[in-house]
């Protein structure tokens, strides 16, 4: 049997292994750390929202809902997802505008949305400070278990014959003519690679890529926090805000979960990172500022160890090797890349067994950045 590689065990890796093996085909599947070490883990839960998405996520967003209430039972575990529904919280006027665009723009593209006044904000979330004054609902958002999906996809690869090594960083990759035969490991083996080579390491892609394309990629680490357990939990939905650094999940044991895109410090020598005092304190001001009675709320877990790739234009980057017929690569997710794996992953089985670049990815080339 062709034997494809994968290089990263986070979910977008994981999901890719499963679809192959779903589809008949080997793979193995290089992890450098643990399944589930970078951003597809950590503390809470991740969000599995179209509401307020770069449009050109929007196609990526709808396949991707369409999967995740069923996805457990494909993977044969316990459910993954939870339909909360999402609240995009508006405090100044100003943001309504915005608002209107984008209930108008989501509304055309499939995605159920719709903007709420004041008073009906509170009937779906009677604990909201009086300073909100409306909200964008979009009903069938939710939010989902990033490290038990994760697992679950790696598991279900696994018991269909995947093969994944942890523990085993990709270094160097031996291109000869025009495939990719070879992938060298930071302990000096070698990996043949018989069919397809997926780059999917998130924040070590664009130096994989290196020899042959120039991404224009960094990587953050954000903060999330998780509460010591309060009663009542105040919020109802996923929550999002128009225009603070803020979002709120309802997690298990009746804690809060609060993240949003503040972001920690990140230690390259030692490969983690730290939360910063004022970003934790300026993260919970923002979300007593929109739900009052979570004042005095104790953070139990601050949490900053897992690193995210960014783009300039705030979507992924999902290519070809430029030159390279068996490599695709994909990274720069820009702290929303979680919702949209179940998608991308058999678009870009598709793209590595067809030969041909599924329409769905066409907006994420490189060649955007080119002159
Ligand atoms: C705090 C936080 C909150 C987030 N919230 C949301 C959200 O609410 N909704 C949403 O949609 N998205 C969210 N995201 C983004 C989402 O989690 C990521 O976009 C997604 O998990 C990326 O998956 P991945 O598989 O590409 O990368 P990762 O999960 O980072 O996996 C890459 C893997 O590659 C491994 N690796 C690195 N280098 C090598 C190498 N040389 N060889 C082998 N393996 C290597 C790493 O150890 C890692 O396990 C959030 C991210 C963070 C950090």
């Amino acid at each position: 049997m062709t034997e494809h590689l994968i290089i990263g065990g986070g979910v977008a890796g994981c999901a890719v292994a499963r679809e192959l093996t779903r589809r008949g085909a080997g793979c193995r599947l290089l992890e450098a750390k643990t399944i589930a070490s970078g951003a597809s883990g950590g503390p809470g839960r991740r969000g599995v929202r179209a509401n307020g998405r770069d449009p050109r996520e929007i196609p990526l967003i709808r396949r991707a809902r369409e999967i995740w209430p069923s996805l457990h039972e494909a993977l044969g575990v316990a459910p993954l997802f939870e339909r909360s529904g999402h609240l995009l919280l508006i405090e100044r006027p100003e943001d309504r505008l915005e608002a209107e665009a984008r209930v108008a723009l989501q509304s055309r593209m499939g995605i159920p949305s719709r903007l709420l006044g004041k008073e009906e904000t509170r009937e779906l979330e009677p604990a909201v400070g009086d300073a909100v004054c409306g909200a964008v609902h979009c009903p069938d958002d939710g939010v989902a278990d990033h490290t038990a999906t994760t697992r679950a996809y790696g598991e279900a690869a696994k018991a269909a014959g995947a093969v994944i090594e942890e523990g085993v960083a990709a270094g160097r990759l031996i291109v000869e003519g025009a495939r990719v035969v070879a992938v060298e490991t930071a302990d000096g083996a070698s990996h043949a690679v018989a069919g397809h080579l997926f780059v999917l390491a998130n924040s070590a892609v664009r130096d994989l890529v290196a020899p042959w394309l120039e991404l224009p990629l960094w990587n953050l680490a954000f903060q999330a926090l998780l509460s010591a357990p309060i009663d009542p939990v105040p919020f109802r939905h996923l929550i999002g805000h128009a225009h603070r650094t803020l979002s709120l999940k309802a997690e298990a044991g009746n804690r809060v979960m609060i993240s949003g895109g503040r972001l920690g410090r990140w230690d390259e020598e030692r490969r983690t990172g730290m939360t910063i005092d004022s970003e934790v304190a300026a993260n919970v001001a923002d979300a007593v500022a929109v739900y009052p009675s979570l004042a005095g709320l104790e953070i139990e877990v601050a949490d900053a160890g897992h690193l995210e790739s960014l783009s300039p234009d705030g979507v992924p980057i999902i290519d070809r090797l430029p030159g390279v017929e068996n490599a695709v690569f994909a990274a720069g997710w820009c702290g929303h890349g979680w919702a949209i794996a179940p998608a991308v992953a058999p678009l870009l089985v598709d793209w590595a067994l067809d030969g041909e670049q599924p329409a769905a990815l066409a907006p994420f080339a490189a060649g955007r950045f080119s002159a």
